[in-house]
């Protein structure tokens, strides 16, 4: 499948290799969990404020069709290409299984760089994008919902382009969509609040106290400001934050609410008064507790992985963390790994309550969604422990065992059409 060639995609696939001999996944069957069902690219031309059309590429893939619809989020990002999306379509596959969620992976994108367009031309790009997939999303087909650079304002544009098209209302058309619109209470919050919780179990197991740890967090945007906020909540010190122009870093712990307010009016942690400057790369290397990759795929490899100083890795991002520097991870007992799959299945979890909600037409209040979600976080972290334990595994190949093993039986215990 050298049309999803990209570093990212053969990460996820030397990942799956992995996971598929040790559970002597049969050749034939392995390419038939590996490889994505289906995928679309499509070419997105944009009317620009300037009077130009510019096109961009578009993408969606379909990991597997065997548990459900498929769901995944939608990135909007000058670096997305086929090969990275249906990378993070795969680790959707084997995230949902692992939360026992009735879905196949997806995930899309569009090469864009959204702080560059108008809120007029994001817009037009979002809706345009939806219309060239309209045949090929939907509440029983594919599900999307926010991932890097775009919000709860994208998903509003795409159900309101394919509701037109229906002609009513279709809110279970994506998730992650305002409250107002059929979305659930505590999804925006889902992903970093799950974090927040398996690091709190995680400390648990290790006998630690969230109070005073010491939390870094690369990468401030929704997954770890909530995350670094409901440690915070929880008596942590968060000593440095970053985004993609720099980082910030206070020993004795930053003070949120005057980094939010820096934040909502320069747009970025960097310049913020009551802290150092520090980069991206060093900020993964600070002495902490916990460390909380939170940005973007492959920024712990072989050549920081001996470096990182914290006790407990959570995922907060998808792919943060290469093969190779698992390798060296895995000679590194002083680090507890919450994989990606699951330190950030909060979002996807919350997805599927708002879906169902929105199928039923009947909402629940915060509580309950908070309950619900915890509630399938703690199991999926107990077996993942369980089975680490018992296999004598890592982390991270537990998870991703338990969530491959899932879509395999599936595909068995269905058989092959015709
Ligand atoms: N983009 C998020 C993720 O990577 C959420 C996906 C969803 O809610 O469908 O898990």
């Amino acid at each position: 499948m050298d049309i999803y060639r990209h570093p990212t995609f053969d990460m996820a696939c030397e990942q799956f290799d992995l996971v598929a001999e040790r559970l002597q996944i049969g050749q034939v069957e392995r390419e038939r969990v590996k490889f994505p069902k289906r995928s679309f690219v499509v070419a997105v031309p944009v009317r620009m404020d300037d009077g130009r059309v510019q096109v961009f590429p578009g993408y969606r893939v379909q990991h597997h069709l065997s548990l459900g619809p498929t769901k995944g989020g939608l990135r909007f990002h000058p670096d997305v290409t086929l090969g990275e999306v249906a990378a993070l379509a795969m680790w959707m596959s084997w995230k949902c299984a692992l939360t026992n969620l009735p879905y196949g992976g997806a995930k899309g994108g569009v090469a864009c760089d959204p702080r560059k367009l108008s809120a007029g031309e994001m817009e037009r790009l979002t809706r345009r994008f939806t219309q060239e997939l309209i045949p090929f999303i939907g509440p029983q087909i594919d599900i999307p919902a926010p991932d890097v650079g775009t919000n709860e304002q994208t998903m509003a544009w795409i159900m309101d382009t394919y509701s037109n098209h229906h002609g009513h209302s279709v809110p279970g058309v994506v998730t992650g969509k305002p409250v107002n619109l059929g979305g659930s209470l505590g999804r925006r919050e889902a992903t970093g609040r799950g974090v927040g919780y398996l690091v709190g179990r995680a400390m648990d197991v290790l006998g630690m106290d969230t109070k005073g740890a010491t939390i870094a967090v690369q990468g401030y945007g929704n997954v770890g400001s909530v995350a670094a906020g409901s440690l915070a909540k929880h008596g942590a010190r968060i000593i440095a934050v970053s985004d993609q122009f720099g980082g910030i870093h206070n020993a004795k712990g930053l003070d949120l609410n005057l980094l939010e307010a820096h934040l909502s009016k320069t747009r970025t942690v960097t310049g913020f008064s009551e802290a150092d400057a520090i980069t991206n790369a060093e900020l993964l290397e600070l002495p902490c507790d916990v460390l909380v990759p939170a940005a973007l795929e492959r920024q712990i490899t072989a050549a920081n992985a001996p470096r990182i100083k914290c006790r407990i890795l959570a995922e907060g991002a998808n792919g943060p963390t290469t093969p190779d520097a698992d390798v060296i991870l895995d000679q590194r007992p002083d680090i507890f790994i919450i994989p990606d799959i699951l330190a950030n299945a909060g979002g996807v979890v919350v997805s599927y309550f708002e879906w169902v909600q929105d199928l039923q037409s009947f909402f629940w209040t915060e509580a309950e969604v908070v309950d619900k979600l915890f509630r399938i976080l703690e199991t999926a972290f107990t077996q993942t422990l369980n089975y680490a334990k018992q296999e004598k595994v890592s982390m991270r190949m537990a998870a991703l065992s338990l969530g491959i093993r899932r879509v395999w039986e599936a595909k068995k215990q269905r058989g092959l059409f015709p």
